[in-house]
């Protein structure tokens, strides 16, 4: 059985070691997850209300412990990582609070008279597949509606981030959750199968690449269950002539930047109207590097370092690649060294179509910048694109935003802002982006019974 590693990706340490579970250790922690099921399901709103709270109070409380094991697991800088502690509080507060009327029953009138209602009930243990880039964060959003909704938890956690997942595990112990309502298994990747199809699993939620997702959900769809999948995306970043352009440039350089690039929804394709172009990657370069490198835990960080060394070298292929297929690097683009996740933040121009960074998800510190002519120009490059996650789009005209924003293929289209998560909104992707949504009402609603009650 392969060791579960935890790696700080900036010193190449080894932190720690854990053996997987066995088989039979696993079939164990199912069973929990049943039993508590059988009672969890039974509980109040209100009781499930207050030990979400307290989860969240749990987090506050310890928020520079937990903020540094995600430093130190997969590079991310320690303001980051505080924020993202922050966040993990508000999304429990958001479910503890509405939860309830979320999945209230809803009365139906039918045109003859006659009465029926809807009514949402929990459907047992739910399986999270969750990956490494926000550790905390992709895991919350998964856990407060599901368990608020009366189902229980299991999360099979990214290999490189152990000690996130057991300290997930101890936030829901230390605010009082009965024992295997939500559980962390330490367990190899090949043994995620094994649980899909477990009768006691109902349905499955995976966030991260493609390829992960492709195999999770066919096995969910062998075994017909339900899964939702968060994979990637290549987000376009559109700034029309008539935007605010030291403004789109200040945020584009956030929005790559965020999570050192390692986010679904960071802007990666910077499509700008050719008037403006120059003006634009001028004003982008100048604020990439503002930013300032350094330790994870150096609190004046902006950034680090990638989560592993073999992704920092995965990316650099994609940008070589791109350079011998003709695309023009105007900052960055060295090799890193051996072993290592350290990679130079990267400016791409001129990109052609049949290159790794005209067509691919660009997961790190590498911006494409594209000049269109006009905004079909704009559209219609954004939408070439196998991805539909989110989108961001810059004009001083709202109306004409408004508009344009119906024509772009994605999950969500952001005016003027970059493409953030919020409890409040809706979030997931179409097309290789994947299907289903997580947060807001619409979240909580994934994994119900949505049962219909006529009433004669
Ligand atoms: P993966 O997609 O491989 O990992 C995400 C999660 O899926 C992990 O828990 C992983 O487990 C699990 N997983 C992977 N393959 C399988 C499988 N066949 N069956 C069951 N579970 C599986 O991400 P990587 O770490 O390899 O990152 C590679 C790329 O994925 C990135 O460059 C980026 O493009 C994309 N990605 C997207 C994310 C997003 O937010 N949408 C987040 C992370 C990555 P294990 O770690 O044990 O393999």
């Amino acid at each position: 059985m392969n060791q579960i590693k935890s790696v700080n990706p900036f010193t190449g340490e080894i932190l720690k070691t854990y053996t997987p579970l066995s088989e039979a250790e696993i079939k164990e922690k199912l069973k929990a997850s049943s039993k508590a099921f059988d009672k969890w399901k039974k509980q109040s709103f209100k009781d499930r209300s207050v030990l979400m709270r307290k989860a969240g109070e749990q987090l506050r409380a310890e928020k520079n412990k937990y903020a540094k094991i995600i430093s130190l697991e997969m590079g991310k800088v320690i303001k980051e990582s505080l924020a993202e502690i922050e966040k993990c509080a508000w999304v429990c507060d958001y479910y503890a609070e509405r939860a309830e009327n979320f999945l209230a029953d809803e009365p139906i009138e039918l045109p003859d008279g006659k009465k029926a209602k809807i009514s949402h009930e929990p459907i047992g243990t739910v399986l999270a597949v969750m990956p490494w880039n926000f550790p905390f964060w992709q895991v919350f959003r998964f856990a407060a509606p599901t368990l608020m909704a009366g189902n229980t938890g299991l999360l099979k956690h990214a290999s490189n981030v152990p000690q996130c997942s057991l300290a997930i595990e101890e936030v829901f112990t230390k605010a009082g959750f009965p024992e295997g309502v939500f559980q962390s298994l330490l367990i190899e990747t090949k043994s995620t199968n094994t649980i899909i199809s477990d009768p006691i699993v109902k349905a499955i939620t995976l966030t991260g690449s493609e390829k992960a997702g492709a195999s999770v959900a066919s096995e969910a769809a062998k075994n017909i269950k339900k899964s939702v999948l968060e994979l990637g995306g290549s987000d376009p970043f559109i700034v029309l002539k008539d935007a605010d352009i030291k403004s789109a440039a200040e945020t584009a350089v956030k929005a790559r930047m965020i999570n050192f690039g390692q986010s679904c929804i960071a802007a990666k394709r910077f499509i700008i109207e050719e008037a403006v172009y120059g003006e634009f990657v001028n004003l982008f370069q100048e604020n990439l590097n503002q930013l300032k490198s350094g330790d994870p835990l150096d609190e004046n960080s902006d950034f680090a370092c990638m989560a592993r060394a073999d992704l920092a070298s995965e990316l650099y292929e994609q940008v070589e690649k791109s350079k011998k297929a003709g695309a023009k690097i105007i900052q960055g683009g060295e090799k890193p060294s051996k072993d290592s996740a350290e990679f130079k933040p990267t400016i791409i121009t001129e990109i052609p179509k049949d290159s790794p960074a005209y067509s691919e998800e660009l997961f790190g510190p590498v911006a494409t910048i594209f000049s269109v002519k006009d905004e079909e120009e704009a559209i219609q490059l954004a939408n070439d694109s196998e991805f539909g996650l989110g989108s961001s789009l810059w004009t001083s005209d709202l109306k004409k935003g408004e508009e344009l924003a119906a024509k772009i293929e994605s999950g969500a289209v952001f005016l003027n802002a970059m493409v953030a998560s919020n409890p409040h909104l809706p979030f997931g992707g179409i097309k290789k982006s994947g299907f289903g949504r997580e947060l807001g009402k619409y979240g909580i609603l994934e994994f119900v019974n949505t049962k219909t009650v006529f009433l004669g």
